[in-house]
């Protein structure tokens, strides 16, 4: 075939003028279907990737190459029998979140060194059964606590665009790994803005689901009033795509919704004239770095000229958001997280007595970021504070809650910033905790809501020389993905930032 260049073990994968690399899902989905490529060609593209970037990078925890190649044979095969489905032979990424059937499960936790779950998530057996590769476990914040992947007991991600500065987090290694072209796609998981933020400063897209739209089945838990897995990828058709393949009511998971999946990628077409997108006020917040509200702004000018119609709206207890959510996070992870007790899952620190076995377990087991939050929702939980802050928070969330439902009476979705903050350089970070937790001011109420949101790259801020991606968000109202894919989907062919690649080699 002329201008083929495929060879595995070095950088050139050019088949025809394309670089397999950069492939999306439905490029690849094109080039499987004609037989000018076959899975375990894709496969071992990304493979040999990994290989050539990823002691730079630090997306992944694990590869399981012969695994990822063994799948990606079986699909090749399944396709020579006929077999079309959109995921067939295409390889993934999955945040150590999630479990996936013979691969170790650590959520970056020295406390689960050593777990290899006998069982895998709902979402993974799906995508398993259309005929999926998984290429391993991505580099998260311990128990996705955490903004940065420095939490991470292991190693922190470098950010593709600047390898200076972390990639955000929780799920940094999954965004990475996705900006880096180390994999097609990803699963992460947000609990209040873990696939939103990193996917906005990656210059990739993803999706905070529906709470109940995606099956929890599998996923290590931390908040399990908050959790959803998301879908990380290099476009919005990608994600619409994706997610199709995750959603849906599962038997496992008694909070997953009976509503019918629909098509995601078929409604993307269908433009923004005519909608009315509301703008809350309460997101543009005092310290917030001037160029992501500028990014915001020329969002909005974008989507006017599109023909919809932006207009300002208020989500008054929006600042709320913060502490509700440390409340009701904490209070569960402290309840979660109790289970790790050296006997079941992973580490055990191996002490004489039973009760100094749990602590030194615990003790040696946990970083500083876990055990700084079981503390505070042990306190949350404890006989006497349960109805002033648990309780309490549980109130303010439904007023949280009201908020949105009163602005999606007048609007089809809403536009907000990611996250009021740049990518920082690793290790320079705000170091107050509370600081920390105000960064994440514009992701937290839309997960205490339970509405979806998705993450666009919107542009590029230059800073110390550095040009460094910006997102902007999209939230609709519940189970209103279709809608929220459908302006993402606009403002992406009408801006395409995502052309932007990183400076890797
Ligand atoms: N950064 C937030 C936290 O640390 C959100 C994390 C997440 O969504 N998993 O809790």
């Amino acid at each position: 075939m002329s201008g083929r260049q495929f060879s595995v073990g070095d950088a050139q994968y050019l088949v025809g003028s394309r670089q397999l690399k950069a492939l999306t899902i439905h490029e690849s989905q094109a080039l499987l279907r004609t037989r000018e490529i076959s899975a375990v060609e894709l496969t071992n593209a990304y493979l040999s990737r990994i290989e050539q970037i990823d002691n730079r990078v630090h997306s992944y925890l694990h590869v399981a190459s012969d695994r990822a190649l063994a799948q990606a044979q079986a699909a090749d095969e399944r396709r020579a029998g006929g077999e079309d489905t959109p995921l067939l032979g295409i390889p993934l990424a999955v945040k150590d979140m999630i479990t996936v059937r013979g691969m170790p499960a650590t959520a970056a936790s020295r406390i689960l060194d050593g777990f290899v779950p006998p069982y895998e998530a709902t979402a993974i057996a799906k995508l398993r059964e259309q005929g999926a590769v998984f290429l391993g476990k991505t580099n998260l914040d311990e128990f996705a606590m955490g903004w940065s992947t420095e939490n991470s007991a292991f190693v922190t991600t470098r950010n593709p665009y600047d390898p200076g500065r972390v990639p955000g987090g929780s799920s940094g290694g999954s965004a990475a790994a996705v900006a880096a072209d180390e994999t097609v796609a990803a699963l992460g998981t947000d609990t209040g803005g873990s696939v939103r933020q990193p996917a906005s400063w990656t210059n990739t897209v993803a999706m905070r689901p529906t709470y109940g739209r995606v099956s929890r089945w599998g996923v290590i838990a931390f908040a399990s009033s908050l959790d959803q897995i998301g879908p990380m990828t290099k476009d919005v058709r990608d994600n619409a795509i994706l997610l199709k393949a995750i959603a849906g009511h599962d038997p496992m998971d008694s909070t997953t919704m009976p509503e019918p999946v629909p098509d995601y990628e078929a409604g993307l077409e269908g433009g923004v004239k005519g909608m009315r997108i509301g703008l809350p006020r309460e997101y543009f917040v005092d310290g917030m770095h001037p160029g992501i509200k500028a990014a915001v702004m020329d969002a909005v000018a974008q989507l006017t000229d599109l023909g919809a119609e932006v207009e300002e709206v208020s989500l008054p207890h929006t600042e709320y958001g913060m502490p509700v959510y440390y409340l009701v996070a904490t209070a569960e992870l402290s309840a979660n997280l109790a289970r790790y007790d050296g006997v079941r899952y992973g580490f055990s620190a191996g002490a004489d007595s039973m009760w100094e076995n749990y602590r030194q377990t615990r003790g040696q087991g946990f970083g500083p970021e876990v055990k700084r939050r079981i503390i505070l929702g042990t306190y949350v939980l404890s006989a006497g504070y349960y109805d002033a802050y648990y309780l309490q928070a549980q109130k303010v969330r439904t007023l949280i809650r009201r908020d949105f439902d009163q602005a999606f009476e007048r609007f089809d979705a809403l536009i907000a910033p990611v996250a009021p903050m740049l990518p920082f350089k690793v290790g320079e970070g705000p170091t107050d905790p509370v600081d920390l937790y105000l960064s994440d001011v514009f992701t937290l109420p839309t997960a205490l809501a339970g509405v979806p949101c998705i993450s666009v790259p919107a542009g590029f801020v230059q800073e110390d020389g550095a040009s460094l991606p910006v997102g902007v968000q999209f939230i609709g109202k519940p189970f209103a993905e279709a809608t929220i894919l459908r302006v993402a989907y606009a403002f992406e062919q009408a801006t395409r930032f995502r052309n932007v690649r990183p400076a890797l080699p």
